[in-house]
C-alpha cells in the first residue's frame, strides 16, 4: 500500500495568477526512498505544506496510510512523521540532549524514558558523546544529525527532508545522505526527501519526481527517470 497519495492535489494561494500545484497526482510507496526535485517556484515547499498537515489542498485530496488527510487525521499523521529542515531549526537554549527529546517531553513521555530514548538516538546518528553540548558548539553536519536524532526519537514511519542538506557542504551532505539512506533500510522508514539537486536524488532515492511550475513533470524509478537518453 502506499503511505502518501496525492490525488488530482490543486493549490493556488490568494492573489497568485497561477496555482502552486496544479493537479498533482502523486504516490509514494511504502518503504521507498522518494525524491521530489524542481527548482524554486515549482511547488516543492507547497508539497511540503500539504504533506506536514500545515496547510490544506483547494481541491483532490491527500492520502496519507489510506486515509483522506483532513482534521480528523492530521494529528496521528503528524504523530508518525519526523521532519528534518534545511535549517535544523534547533533550539539555541537547549542542549543537543534536550533538543532531541523535546517531540518526547510534548507527548509526555516521562523524564527518564525520554532521556534513555534520546541518549540511544544520538548514538546511532554518532553523536553519544554531544549530549550536553549547545548547537552553537556544533557544526552544520553535527547538528543536522541532531536534527535527524530528534525527528526519529518518536519512532514515525516517514520521514520527510525538506532540503535537509541544502546548508552542507557537499562532503558533508554525502554523510547526511548516507546516514538518511542507513537508518531508512535499518528502521523501513518511507523516506521523502525534497530537494533542488539533482545529486541528492541520485545518491539515494528509489523514486523521483519533478516538479515544474507545480505540474508533475515525470515520476518513475530514479534509474528510469536520470537515465541518459
Ligand atoms: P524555497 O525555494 O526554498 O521554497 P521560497 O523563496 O520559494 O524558498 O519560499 C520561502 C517561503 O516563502 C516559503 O514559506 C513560501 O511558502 C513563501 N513564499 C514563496 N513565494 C511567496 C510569495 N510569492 N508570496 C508569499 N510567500 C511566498
Ligand atoms: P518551491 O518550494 O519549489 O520554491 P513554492 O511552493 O515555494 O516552490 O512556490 C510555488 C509557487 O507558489 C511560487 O510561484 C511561489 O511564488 C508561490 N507561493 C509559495 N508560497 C506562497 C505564499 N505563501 N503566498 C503566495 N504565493 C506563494
Amino acid at each position: 500500500p502506499d503511505v502518501l497519495a496525492f490525488q488530482n492535489v490543486c493549490k493556488t494561494y490568494p492573489g497568485q495568477p497561477r496555482p502552486a500545484l496544479d493537479d498533482l497526482t502523486l504516490r509514494v510507496p511504502r518503504g521507498s526512498r522518494m525524491g521530489i526535485i524542481g527548482r524554486s517556484g515549482a511547488g516543492k515547499s507547497t508539497l511540503v505544506r500539504l504533506l506536514s498537515g500545515l496547510d490544506t489542498p483547494d481541491a483532490g485530496e491527500l492520502r496519507v496510510r489510506g486515509e483522506v488527510l483532513g482534521p480528523a487525521t492530521r494529528a496521528a499523521h503528524q504523530a508518525r512523521t519526523g521532519l528534518v529542515f534545511q535549517q535544523f531549526n534547533l533550539l539555541a537554549q537547549r542542549t543537543v540532549l534536550r533538543n532531541v527529546t523535546l517531540p518526547l517531553e510534548l507527548r509526555g513521555v516521562p523524564r527518564a524514558r525520554r532521556d534513555a530514548l534520546a541518549r540511544e538516538q544520538l548514538g546511532l546518528v554518532g553523536l553519544g558523546d554531544y549530549a550536553g553540548r549547545y548547537p552553537a558548539q556544533l557544526s552544520g553536519g553535527q547538528k543536522q544529525r541532531v536534527g535527524i536524532a530528534r525527528a526519529l526519537v518518536t519512532a514515525p514511519d516517514l520521514l520527510l527532508a525538506d532540503e535537509a542538506t541544502s546548508a552542507l557542504d557537499p562532503e558533508t551532505s554525502a554523510g547526511i545522505l548516507q546516514l538518511l539512506l542507513e537508518l531508512q533500510r535499518e528502521r523501513d522508514l518511507t523516506l521523502v526527501i525534497v530537494t533542488h539537486q539533482l545529486e541528492v536524488v541520485r545518491a539515494v532515492t528509489t523514486h523521483v519526481a519533478v516538479l515544474e511550475g507545480g505540474q508533475l513533470v515525470e515520476s518513475g524509478e530514479t534509474g528510469a527517470v536520470l537515465r541518459d537518453p
